[in-house]
């Protein structure tokens, strides 16, 4: 027998009885109210991809034993979709989120499906609360896809049913006040991800072990941790972003921006991607080199002492670019150089404009602002 692929067109839409009405902007705090309406999709071994329903966001029903509450099984991903100055709803590289999804799936045997019809779907659920959609620079729909496994019984296996769901909230800027740079710890105690393991996938169980270094770190005053591998302690990343810095070097004058190459212990980040790409295209060459390396702490502390360290900043969909101001280490305290006043470094705010351009729909860049 064929099993059934994920078909948008079959889609089974009902609509709450209960419509809300939008929250003023200054009230919406990230991920705590959701839009009216879920997306679910079943999954079983035997029949593949059930029909897929929009209905009143509601909570689930699921078996004690079910797989995702003993083993895990459960991926998530995190994207948003934009309303434009011309009142378009867009949504940023979904294809890129779509892809990290089903790379997530097949790592831990949960079942994939075709991209474009998850994103058709996407966007069937954005449009049915699109009122709920906030308008504003900054303002924008937080989209939660997440695929379980459902399978209820005890034993780790391949999960033989499967939910998947998405769930909307309508998000303000992530720096209501502008840009506010970050202290860091340097954690070597504690790994986020290493060869072998899931770290460039989106699971549930990479974030859970994180969120004690964090408490830890803050402890000692540090919002969030740059977290290191290896005997070389090689930065890979920030807290739940991907990390750059920006080096220049004091005889050439030339600019190097860097991050952690993707081997596999990185998540494969939408911005990540969309920032290399930027710069590649607009960064004059003989001024900049755009590397995809493993920089060690070490660097970063000996080119702060030089002088060679310029900029730092994480990258993420919550937040665009998050800067760095300061980095802990073993005693140490490594600087980031800010000018008076400033929090943020001129290539952290310029990569931010460009990105906010394209997402906000005042510049196109080929498909990566799609109009649903
Ligand atoms: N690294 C980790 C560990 C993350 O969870 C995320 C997503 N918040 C990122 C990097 C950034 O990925 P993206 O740019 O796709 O949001």
């Amino acid at each position: 027998m064929t099993l059934a692929p994920l078909d948008a067109s079959e889609v089974r839409v009902s609509i709450t009885e209960h419509p809300s009405e939008p929250k003023p902007n200054d009230e919406l705090v990230f991920g705590r109210s959701f839009t009216d309406h879920m997306l679910t999709v079943e999954w079983t071994a035997d029949k593949g991809w059930a029909i897929p329903e929009i209905k009143p966001y509601q909570n689930l029903s699921l078996d004690p034993s079910a797989f995702v509450f003993h083993y895990a099984f459960e991926l998530f991903e995190g994207m948003k979709a934009y309303r434009t100055a011309d009142n378009k709803i867009t949504m940023f590289r979904p294809d890129m989120n779509m892809k990290r999804m089903n790379k997530s799936a097949q790592r831990i045997c949960l079942p994939t499906f075709d991209p474009e019809e998850l994103i058709t779907l996407i966007g069937k659920l954005i449009q049915q609360d699109k009122h709920l959609i906030p308008q504003g620079k900054g303002y924008s729909l937080y989209i939660r896809p997440t695929l379980i496994g459902t399978t209820a019984a005890l034993g780790v296996s391949t999960p033989d049913k499967a939910l998947l769901y998405v769930i909307c909230s309508p998000v303000g800027p992530y720096y209501k006040t502008g840009f506010k740079a970050v202290k860091l710890e340097a954690t070597d105690y504690a790994t986020r991800a290493w060869p072998g393991g899931c770290g460039d996938k989106k699971l549930g169980a990479n974030y859970a072990p994180c969120v004690l270094p964090q408490l830890q770190a803050a402890s000692r005053g540090y919002q969030q941790n740059l977290w290191l591998f290896g005997p070389k302690n090689n930065i890979t990343e920030v807290g739940t972003m991907n990390a750059f810095f920006v080096f220049r070097d004091s005889e050439t004058g030339k600019n190097e921006l860097v991050t952690a190459p993707l081997d596999g212990t990185i998540l494969e980040g939408v911005t990540r991607d969309s920032i290399l790409n930027l710069a590649k295209e607009r960064l004059d060459p003989k001024k900049w080199t755009i590397s995809e390396r493993y920089c060690t702490i070490g660097e970063v502390a000996e080119k702060s002492k030089i002088g060679e360290l310029v900029e730092a900043f994480g990258s993420g969909t919550a937040a665009i670019v998050s800067p760095i101001k300061e980095i802990g280490w073993k005693g140490e305290q490594i600087d980031i150089p800010l000018l008076p006043g400033e929090q943020t470094g001129p290539l952290t705010k310029e990569v931010a404009h460009w990105i906010n351009q394209i997402q906000y729909g005042e510049v196109e860049h080929g498909d990566w602002s799609r109009v649903i």
